[in-house]
């Protein structure tokens, strides 16, 4: 018989990790880092311990228990969950996004993980700029036709999210289908990938999908999350550049690889270059985007910054131009640049105060889905405290990578599957269809067509 079972992404924005298991295989979907609703006991100013990162993480229940799936040299020696299953078992990563692949690296070395090959040639950029999850270094195999594990195919179907690569996933076993949407959005260039996902998985027994939009009432910053296409978000971006008689400063996701290669071009075509921390700029530099800017050595980077710049240089060949201090405060209106938001004073660095700085002067801050991500991160009113202090302008320009309510609802019923699953957000009850729902519960087994087994 197949089950299925969740091991994260209840009740949460993220962990997603959806067991598809029959007497012969199992199927992982997705391995994301746990991200709590409420606290998240290792957001900053705790570090992880190099080494344990898994075993705290289970301690304190940060991490499900999953069996026979984590790397035993990760975990106490003879621990239960060290035994493998005797079952071929195979991860599959729907889109390179911390609450999907930030458990990649806790693995067993030989259960082998696979990917569409624009999330597979990411990952190995993000490994270059150490902006990866703890743990081991995972190896993604690339998946260009669907791959079969012992009596379980799945294939990867492309989606519109906001980050390359980005899959839904399509589960075939003896007695029925599953379809998994990842993370997905209707209105990013049209939404043709994701409208192709809805045809090719019509009609499949079970739908699992993410329901993040319907986890709030009014976004946290609706004007830096609404459906924009990515043509408005740049349009938004650039009339806050051409109102900044000075330097602009900007914050996007860097995993965004197609937005910030639009972004370096539209802040070239306002004379304007984009500068980068050296971890973004190695990752952007790796994934082959022309134009990449850094900073030289006469602006102090973290060292974390300065040894990714150096690995990419030598992985991909190439040198990463630099900008200096010196002639970002001769001439601001030149550039536009992303701020180190874990590195807050070096916003002192900047021509935003003294006499670099006429006073009054508009400094826009283009919020285009970076960090901070939003009042719901830990960091962001402290932020938000520092730009307010140096009189810098909150202009939130970004588009939601996730689609909104009404879009989800369309989707479900355009699909009209057996029983549709909704994770992935705060209140997947409130995916309201007319089609059977199940709402999953953390230990339970699941039939295709959603029925709990005793
Ligand atoms: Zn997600």
């Amino acid at each position: 018989m197949t089950t299925v079972e969740f091991f994260g992404g209840i009740g949460v924005i993220g962990s997603s990790k959806i067991m598809i298991s029959t007497p012969e295989a199992r199927v992982l979907l997705d391995m994301g880092l746990d991200i709590p609703a409420e606290h998240d006991l290792f957001r900053a100013p705790v570090r992880e311990r190099p080494g344990f990162e898994l075993r705290d993480r289970l301690t304190v229940g940060f991490a499900p228990e999953i069996p026979g799936v984590y790397d035993p040299s990760q975990l106490d020696p003879g621990a239960t969950l060290s035994r493998p299953d005797h079952r071929p078992t195979a991860v599959f990563l729907s889109h390179a996004h911390l609450d999907h692949d930030g458990a990649l690296g806790f693995v067993r070395p030989d259960v082998p993980i696979y990917a569409h090959p624009d999330t597979a040639l990411l990952e190995a950029a993000i490994a270059v700029s150490g902006t990866a999850g703890p743990g081991n270094q995972p190896e993604l195999t690339p998946m260009t036709t669907p791959v079969t594990v012992g009596d379980i195919t799945v294939e990867a179907v492309p989606v519109d999210h906001d980050v390359p690569g980005a899959c839904g996933f399509l589960v075939t076993t003896r007695e029925g289908t599953l379809a998994y949407t990842g993370d997905l959005n209707f209105h990013r260039d049209g939404g043709r990938l994701s409208q192709g996902f809805v045809e090719r998985v019509r009609g499949v027994d079970m739908l699992v999908t993410e329901t993040t939009m319907l986890s709030f009432d009014v976004p946290a910053d609706a004007s830096a999350w609404e459906p924009r296409s990515e043509s408005a978000v740049l349009d938004l971006a650039a009339e806050a550049m051409t109102r900044a008689p000075g330097l602009a400063l900007v914050s996007m996701y860097v995993r965004d690889v197609d937005r910030a290669a639009r972004f370096i071009a539209r802040a070239a075509a306002h004379g304007r270059t984009l500068v980068w921390p050296g971890q973004a700029a190695a990752l952007l530099h790796n994934m082959g985007v022309e134009g990449v800017v850094t900073w030289d050595g006469s602006r102090p980077q973290t060292r974390c910054h300065t040894e990714a710049v150096a690995r990419a240089e030598t992985c991909s060949g190439g040198s990463i131009r630099t900008v200096g201090l010196e002639a970002v405060r001769d001439s601001p209106s030149s550039y536009l640049i992303q701020p180190d938001v874990s590195d807050v004073p070096s916003l002192l660095d900047l021509p935003l105060v003294g006499p670099c700085r006429l006073n009054g002067t508009f400094v826009p801050f283009i919020h285009a889905q970076g960090e901070p991500l939003g009042p719901f991160m830990a960091n962001w009113s402290t932020y938000i405290e520092w730009l307010e202090r140096l009189d810098v302008t909150f202009v939130g320009v970004g588009s939601s990578g996730h689609a909104t309510g009404e879009a989800l609802h369309k989707m479900v019923m355009d699909i009209h599957p057996g029983v549709v699953a909704p994770i992935h957000g705060f209140r997947p009850e409130a995916l309201q269809v007319d089609v059977p729902r199940l709402v999953p519960e953390y230990g339970n087994l699941y039939t295709l067509d959603g029925k709990t087994l005793p």
